[in-house]
């Protein structure tokens, strides 16, 4: 099959990302390292630092997936404040992606407590979580694989407290001319090559490149962001590594 999403209609498109993430579940975290070279992990790190959470808070990880930004949150909170009462709702479509998050947090101090909990839903509809009720609420390399941002970006308003901060982290725009040059090689030879070879499935992957090249760029992005009724601060974001990925927040106030 060919996933040319430029050619799928758009009621389709839920059910395509489903099917993505299917297939890619368990090869999920090392196709991440091996296609960002581990930078990754980097962006991450410095978004968890960005959030700074405080003892106690209670975060919504909205297409949480195999669950690397909870587990960064839990482990930030423990380390940063000593903090045990820190809570995760690691939220996502996809079944297959959450039993793989299940699976690592069984092998760690948090299994079985209160600190992380699991939920399958779709980010345009947050029916099981009260209005006003998280302290932060944060999705990354998600929000491009929903259908209706808009609605993605309603519903983590309604559910945050007044206070509460919106963080997005996402693949955007590259402006450089040069860096972008190489950028488009490296997502559209490079990246379905290596999918084809370390995962057998180079639909996927040319998928995920495409799905990149279809997002808002990053003023387009914010000013959805303050059009949902979120305060930003500045420009409403901060670009990573050229703009191959930046930080999208806001508070609602
Ligand atoms: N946040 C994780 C990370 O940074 O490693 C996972 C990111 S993964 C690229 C994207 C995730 O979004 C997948 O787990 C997929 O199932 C989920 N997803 C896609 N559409 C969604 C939707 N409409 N609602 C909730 N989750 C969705």
């Amino acid at each position: 099959t060919h996933f040319g999403f430029k050619n799928v209609p758009e009621n389709m498109k839920e059910t395509l990302v489903r099917q993505v993430f299917a297939n890619v579940a368990t090869k999920y975290d090392v196709m991440n390292d091996v296609m960002s070279g581990g930078v990754h992990r980097l962006w991450k790190d410095h978004f968890m630092r960005t959030l700074a959470p405080t003892p106690g808070t209670k975060l919504l990880d909205v297409a949480g997936g195999t669950g690397d930004i909870a587990m960064r949150f839990l482990d930030y909170c423990k380390e940063t404040h000593g903090d045990g009462t820190a809570q995760v709702t690691v939220f996502d479509i996809n079944p297959n992606m959450l039993e793989v998050g299940k699976e690592r947090f069984s092998k760690t101090p948090y299994h079985n407590t209160s600190q992380v909990s699991f939920m399958e839903g779709n980010a345009e509809n947050l029916e099981h979580i009260p209005d006003n009720s998280m302290d932060a609420y944060t999705i990354a390399f998600g929000i491009r694989n929903c259908t209706h941002v808009d609605r993605v970006l309603k519903e983590a308003y309604r559910v945050l407290k007044p206070g509460g901060r919106f963080m997005c982290l996402e693949f955007s725009k590259v402006e450089n001319p040069v860096i972008s040059k190489v950028y488009d090689v490296f997502s559209f030879e490079v990246i379905p090559t290596m999918g084809h070879i370390v995962a057998n499935d180079r639909d996927s992957y040319k998928y995920l490149v495409e799905s990149i090249r279809k997002f808002p760029p990053q003023k387009q992005f914010a000013k959805m962001i303050k059009d949902a009724g979120f305060t930003v601060m500045g420009q409403g974001y901060e670009d990573l590594t050229f703009g191959v990925a930046a930080i999208h927040s806001g508070f609602k106030l």
